[in-house]
């Protein structure tokens, strides 16, 4: 019998103890699971609220559909029926200057891939298109093994307005990052990779372009880029809870303190209160929180993990009667540019974008707040918060009423940001963490934040607990 002590049940661990168990039977091996969770429910950041005819995600709202291990999983758990893509038709908004505009058309990568709409934008300066166009003559190949940030990277590329107007608010919205010190080689390769290939970002983009026209059928995926389910990203994790019920132990509110190593190669479990044994570990917690558990034993890889940052993130959902919001809503929202100076990072017009979100004649509006070096806003009491939101719909989209629902989420620390150099601290973490069996980290502190990533991780981890036989 194979005794797996899981900590931490977000979608990092739930996932690793459904491949476990998916692997211990098809493998025939006997397994005894422990899920620990210290709070009271499932999901980690995952979190989805339904209710007055609402669906309201807390955290994450949907997973990008060309990373395959979040449609795989769906897809084991029986969730393909369930999977829905975006409304058609829906361009996303930059608010610039005062006014919303349409991010120019063929963004690839989050880059305008296209030259027509690029030089049409009302959001680029003739000086900043033509710095732009530049890049189709220019040649720069990144140093093999160098590490730059996104921004030096796309300005070194396309010039300082692309970035800073249609890159950074993007960029920021997905890690709620400051570009400036997130390291491209691990938010970003594919950019790299272009630029290896062609030694310019336009020139490789623009021949993706081309080649995606020419097959286009090759290049038609089944689903749209973002995906989620009908009821909401909580149906992933009910869906797998109740795989896992009856064939694991699943302990809400259990706090793991601390992680001793036994001899042969067995480990102690230190909860809040008592203690249990185990031959692996899978640690899927944030890497902040991993650190104190292995800090007894291994201090350095301690320290390695502490060192990785995070961001807080808020997000506060609002519902309005449509009579009630001026805008005519065809897109998806909008993105605001840091250097708007505004502390809204992103709206997401939940109801356009996922239309049975909201009841017959509702609108649910997704704002974001947390911008990096200013997250603070996470300790703001709720009817700040409120009031905030309440101030930046006014400003961006012209809404004076009050919402007829809110709903507030804050979470922190949230998100890992992946700062220049994170590519070698994560190699040493894997490289520390070896040297002691059984002891496994999953999560999103380290090669990659979305969901699919995450998935992607807890398998292999379970490849390495249990290897193919
Ligand atoms: C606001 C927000 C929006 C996002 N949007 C998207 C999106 O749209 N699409 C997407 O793909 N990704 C998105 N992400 C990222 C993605 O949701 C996360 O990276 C992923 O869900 C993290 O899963 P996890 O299991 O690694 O960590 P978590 O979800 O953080 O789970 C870790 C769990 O460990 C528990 N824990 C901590 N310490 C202990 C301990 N000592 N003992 C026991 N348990 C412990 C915690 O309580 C928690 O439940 C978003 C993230 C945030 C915060």
């Amino acid at each position: 019998m194979t005794t797996v002590a899981i900590i931490g049940g977000g979608i990092g661990g739930l996932s690793a103890a459904y491949f476990l168990l998916e692997k211990a039977r098809s493998q025939g091996r006997p397994l005894h699971l422990h899920v620990l969770e210290a709070s009271n429910r499932w999901g980690g950041v995952i979190r989805t609220v339904r209710e007055g005819g609402f669906i309201v995600e807390g955290g994450p709202d949907s997973i990008l559909s060309f990373k395959p291990a979040g449609l795989a999983l769906w897809q084991d758990l029986g969730l393909e029926d369930e999977i829905m893509g975006t409304a058609p038709g829906r361009r996303a908004f930059i608010f610039f200057r005062g006014r919303l505009h349409p991010f120019p058309e063929g963004l690839t990568l989050m880059i305008p891939a296209r030259l027509g709409p690029l030089f049409r934008t009302f959001l680029l300066s003739w000086r900043g298109k033509l710095r732009a166009a530049w890049n189709l003559v220019q040649t720069h190949r990144t140093p093999d093994g160098q590490d730059v940030s996104v921004a030096e990277f796309v300005t070194r590329h396309l010039g300082r307005e692309v970035f800073e107007r249609l890159v950074e608010p993007l960029f920021a919205g997905i890690y709620a990052g400051d570009a400036r010190q997130l390291s491209l080689r691990t938010t970003y390769p594919q950019l790299l990779e272009l630029e290896r290939q062609y030694g310019s970002l336009l020139r490789g983009l623009l021949h993706r372009t081309r080649q995606r026209k020419r097959h286009p059928n090759g290049f038609r995926p089944r689903y749209t880029p973002f995906v989620t389910l009908r009821t909401g990203l909580g149906r992933m994790v009910e869906a797998l809870v109740a795989r896992l019920q009856g064939l694991a132990d699943l302990h809400l509110g259990m706090k793991v303190t601390r992680l001793e190593p036994l001899d042969q190669g067995r480990w102690r479990v230190y909860l809040d209160d008592g203690a249990l044994e185990a031959q692996h570990v899978v640690v899927a917690t944030p890497a902040h929180a991993a650190a104190p558990l292995v800090e007894d034993f291994d201090p350095d890889l301690a320290h390695l993990l502490a060192e990785i940052p995070y961001a807080a993130s808020v997000i506060v959902s609002v519902a309005y009667d449509r009579s009630q919001v001026p805008h005519s809503l065809e897109g998806s929202g909008f993105v605001v540019p840091r250097v708007e100076g505004r502390p809204l990072l992103a709206c997401s017009w939940t109801s356009s974008k996922f239309p049975h979100r909201a009841p017959a004649g509702k609108v649910l509006l997704r704002c974001f707040f947390g911008r990096a070096g200013a997250d603070e806003v996470a300790s703001w009491p709720e009817e700040d918060l409120l009031a905030l939101t309440r101030q930046e719909l006014r400003e961006t989209m012209g809404i004076t009423g009050e919402p007829e629902r809110a709903w507030v989420f804050r979470w922190r620390p949230a998100l890992p940001q992946y700062t220049l150099g994170h590519g070698e601290r994560v190699a040493a973490i894997f490289q520390r963490a070896s040297q002691w069996p059984g002891l496994h980290l999953v999560g999103n502190a380290y090669q990659g934040v979305g969901i699919p990533d995450v998935i992607a991780q807890a398998k292999r981890a379970v490849e390495e607990l249990f290897p193919a036989s």
